[in-house]
């Protein structure tokens, strides 16, 4: 069977293929879309609970920061090409409104995920890409005057190729690290990948005995092997039979996997410092003696955990009158400094992306094309990019989508 010509193939149909597709398609470039799956961007559809957190609400250098500061740099020129004011309207000019919702988070008005991928399979099919469903690239072969992509389904020559395959993250969707094999063969550095935005396992009793419980305005905080902070969070915490899940503890993930287990802390006093709180307390006791321990816990905290805490600190029965200085200070340490250990999370098939990948100093951030093969390009979460919970995932694959359509 002879090779068709097109002058693009964009390998992988997720976000950052799709946005992709439509920018080199949209510059009168002839492009085919492979995807593996039946159907493209079931991630898109998953995501966000099914409603999509298309972008955030976060902009310029704080933008930036989200991702880290060799991440965020990278992605500097993508995320300046493609603001989140630039997604929403691209999407609105697709007929598919968003609005804002809690933690500066973007949505459909419709709060259908359907609807987003529908809008960018639209926008592909009306710029003219072709899409080619149950087509899993199987090589990317170097030729004299360009690449030649195989699958089962045919084989396409094409004078740029965009690696969109994704990551490892979520396997059932079609993300099985393909990608990375193609990019390793033209001489590229996959740096070590691990889950990340991913529920942790923690084998603590205390914390599964609180399971189906939700924190707020409570940090946690990833330790390093000093005890040093690595990454710390006031998020949503939800306790669950296997350890912490929600988005708090979920951001964690990656700092926890790169460094195969380690410390994670609980402060669920943060707007008060140890002080500010021992102050508190005496004056409680001098005026409530009779009162139970637990009315030193702040009253946000359901009461489960405030007794799980109490006990944790050993004055379960204490009334303030009797509390001595030596089980105070046990109570504080808990409150402001209750520490866990986390080995690991739990895994790809839980993760929401995959930290690391393609290596970062082998792709130009301006064009997202690889700097080791001419007319190689690069996006989406192949890259060693990833970000937060809160649209910064979909928002990097779209930025360097729209880069890599733009000049491949
Ligand atoms: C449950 C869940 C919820 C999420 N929610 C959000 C959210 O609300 N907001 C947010 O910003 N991010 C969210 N994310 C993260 C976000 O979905 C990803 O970061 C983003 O989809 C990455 O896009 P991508 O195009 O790089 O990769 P993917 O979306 O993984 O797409 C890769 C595509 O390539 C295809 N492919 C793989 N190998 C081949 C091959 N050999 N040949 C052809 N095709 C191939 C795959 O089938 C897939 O369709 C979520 C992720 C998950 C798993």
């Amino acid at each position: 069977m002879s090779a068709l010509e097109v002058d693009v193939v964009v390998a992988g149909g997720g976000a950052a293929g799709l946005f992709a597709a439509a920018s080199a398609a949209a510059r009168g470039r002839r492009v085919a879309l492979l995807e593996k799956n039946e159907r493209p961007g079931l991630k898109i559809l998953i995501s966000g609970g099914g409603r999509c957190n298309v972008t955030t609400t976060r902009s310029g250098k704080d933008l930036e920061r989200q991702y880290g500061e060799r991440r965020g740099r990278f992605l500097r020129h993508a995320l300046h090409t493609l603001r989140p004011v630039d997604v929403i309207e691209h999407f609105q000019g697709l007929g598919v409104p968003l609005r804002e919702e809690d933690l500066e988070k973007i949505f459909p008005v419709s709060q259908k995920a359907r609807d987003v991928l529908d809008a960018l399979l639209r926008d592909c099919r009306d710029r003219g890409a072709q899409l080619v469903t149950e087509a899993p690239v199987q090589s990317v072969r170097r030729t004299e005057d360009g690449f030649l992509v195989s699958t089962p389904r045919g084989a396409w020559r094409a004078e740029s190729v965009v690696l969109a395959t994704g990551g490892l993250s979520y396997p059932k969707t079609g993300a099985t690290g393909d990608g990375y094999a193609f990019a390793r063969a033209f001489g590229h550095t996959i740096t070590g990948t691990v889950p990340a935005l991913a529920p942790l396992s923690v084998q603590e009793p205390w914390v599964r005995e609180l399971q189906g419980i939700v924190l707020h305005d409570v940090e946690i905080a990833a330790l390093d092997a000093e005890g040093r902070v690595v990454n710390r969070r006031t998020r949503p915490i939800l306790f669950t039979h296997k350890g912490l899940s929600g988005p708090a503890p979920m951001d964690l993930a990656g700092d926890i996997e790169e460094r195969r287990g380690g410390l994670v802390r609980f402060d669920f006093a943060p707007s008060r410092t140890q002080e500010q709180l021992e102050a508190e307390w005496l004056e409680a006791a001098r005026l409530h003696g009779k009162r139970q321990a637990a009315s030193l816990l702040p009253a946000s905290l359901p009461e489960r955990v405030r007794t799980a805490l109490c006990a944790l600190a050993g004055c379960g029965d204490a009334t303030l009158a009797n509390l001595d200085r030596g089980a105070r200070q046990r109570l504080l340490r808990v409150v402001k400094d209750l520490r866990v250990r986390c080995e690991r999370s739990l895994g790809f098939d839980h993760a929401e992306v995959t930290r690391g990948g393609v290596s970062l100093d082998e792709v130009d951030p301006k064009t997202m094309e690889s700097r080791l093969q001419k007319g190689l390009f690069l996006c989406g979460e192949i890259l060693d990019v990833d970000g937060p919970i809160g649209g910064f995932n979909f928002q990097a694959a779209f930025g360097t989508g729209r880069l890599a359509g733009r000049n491949a």
